[in-house]
């Protein structure tokens, strides 16, 4: 199936006589004749549902349609995009590991990784994705897991060269896990390019509507986790919790990694999805294709607008020719990136702020990627607990305006823009 019939078809296949949109099956347990066959579910030696916690089959439904779009074996929906990050993580690095990062990520990524897994034991270097492949390399030490990026940075707005990336984690015999929330399958499966694993906050454009957080994580099936036992022992070595499973054993490397991310981490952390925001989750993928096209419009119209605008000092798109990310960009995305773009407003910081107060069309939210215009000044608010000098690392400038293009007429957002810029006394 083509990506646009996955969108529709993926996931749910109804028999005879059932329901054609995927039910909501919204009961916390499932029930069983006998103990003893619930005994082999809490063994692992049978499949089935025994709590929601665990697996719920809506939710299940919906991870098989990403696992489908991003060409995976196997997906787990957790209840946030963080939680996605964090299990993704935290299911194959404990305490005295250490993780290669781009430095370009989400500020919620960012916290977590150098704030968060630092007090659990788990280091990060983070490194400039246009970095040299020897400056790459040199993060990497003995005890490094795992390498992470995002294919569009949240809100640097820098392309991840997915292919270097995979390399130099490849040739370390640890895995690649790409953020690709902004991109989506729709323009970038990272897969293709030698990722191994991808996360998503699918409460951006796979929702679409600002209705439901959620993530997701999706394995590819490809990383040899046995090649690299002694690395990875929680996958490669019996799991006391579950009588000894060898997840790679039992589950073959197409299932190991989620498998053990669902019976392991949401078993202890339990940050499970609600069957009707999976639900939900799934209205929006019915149209991911329809609308990342129009994002994509919309947001290509806006930054040749402001790139002309003289009160607009500097544009971020990569979809603009002459952008440090435009051949980048074409490469991994040759149809499109996503609809975010970031510009700075002549004036600073308190130019930024007033110009988003002018507006009217689009409004300010800690949101992107919905199907309503909405904008940022990420410096005062996501970031704002980084110092000048990490803000400089993670691309975010003080007079940085991420502005996300909804699937509205693209003329009325510039006549917004114009409007807003026309007031700014500058
Ligand atoms: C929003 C976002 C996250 C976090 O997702 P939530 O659903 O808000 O928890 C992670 N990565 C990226 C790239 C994001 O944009």
């Amino acid at each position: 199936m083509e990506l646009e019939t996955k969108c529709i078809q993926a996931g749910y296949d109804p028999g005879n006589g059932e329901p054609r949109q995927i039910p909501i099956i919204q009961s916390t347990t499932f029930k069983y004749a006998s103990g003893d066959e619930m005994a082999k579910l809490f063994d692992l030696e049978a499949d089935g549902y025994f709590y929601s916690r665990l697996q719920n089959p809506t939710s299940d439904a919906v991870a098989a349609k990403i696992a489908a779009l991003e060409g995976g074996t196997a997906a787990m929906l957790t209840s946030s995009g963080m939680a996605a990050v964090f299990f993704a993580l935290f299911n194959i690095c404990s305490c005295g590991d250490h993780i290669v990062s781009s430095s370009t990520i989400y500020g919620g990524s960012f916290n977590l990784m150098s704030v968060t897994m630092k007090r659990m034991g788990i280091d990060v270097t983070f490194v400039n994705p246009d970095c040299s492949i020897e400056e790459l390399n040199a993060a990497f030490r003995p005890n490094t897991k795992v390498v992470y990026g995002e294919t569009i940075a949240n809100p640097a707005l820098t392309v991840l060269d997915i292919e270097k990336f995979a390399n130099a984690a490849h040739s370390h015999g640890v895995p690649l896990i790409v953020d690709n929330t902004f991109a989506t399958p729709i323009n970038c499966r990272p897969f293709e390019w030698g990722a191994d694993i991808v996360v998503h906050s699918t409460s951006k454009y796979m929702d679409g509507h600002a209705s439901v957080l959620g993530g997701a994580v999706v394995d590819s099936g490809k990383f040899d986790w046995n090649a690299h036992a002694d690395k990875y022992p929680g996958l490669t070595t019996p799991d006391d919790s579950y009588h000894g499973v060898v997840y790679t054993e039992r589950f073959g490397l197409e299932g190991a990694y989620i498998t053990k991310l669902t019976v392991q981490l949401m078993r202890d952390f339990g940050s499970t999805p609600s069957p009707h925001n999976s639900f939900l989750l799934n209205l929006g993928l019915e149209s991911l294709h329809v609308r990342m096209q129009r994002h994509c419009e919309n947001a290509q119209k806006i930054a040749e607008y402001l790139s002309k605008h003289p009160k607009i000092t500097w544009v971020k798109y990569c979809g603009l020719p002459g952008d440090a990310h435009y051949e980048i960009g074409q490469k991994y995305m040759p149809n499109g990136s996503c609809g975010v773009i970031s510009f700075g407003v002549k004036g600073g910081r308190k130019a930024a702020q007033d110009f988003m107060q002018r507006l009217r069309v689009a409004s300010i939210e800690t949101h992107v990627a919905d199907a309503r215009t909405c904008c940022l000044h990420p410096a005062s608010t996501t970031h704002r607990q980084m110092s000048d000098a990490e803000l400089i690392e993670a691309g975010v400038s003080a007079d940085l305006v991420r502005y996300s293009c909804g699937i509205e007429n693209a003329n009325d957002l510039i006549a917004d823009i114009e409007q807003a810029l026309a007031g700014l006394e500058v």
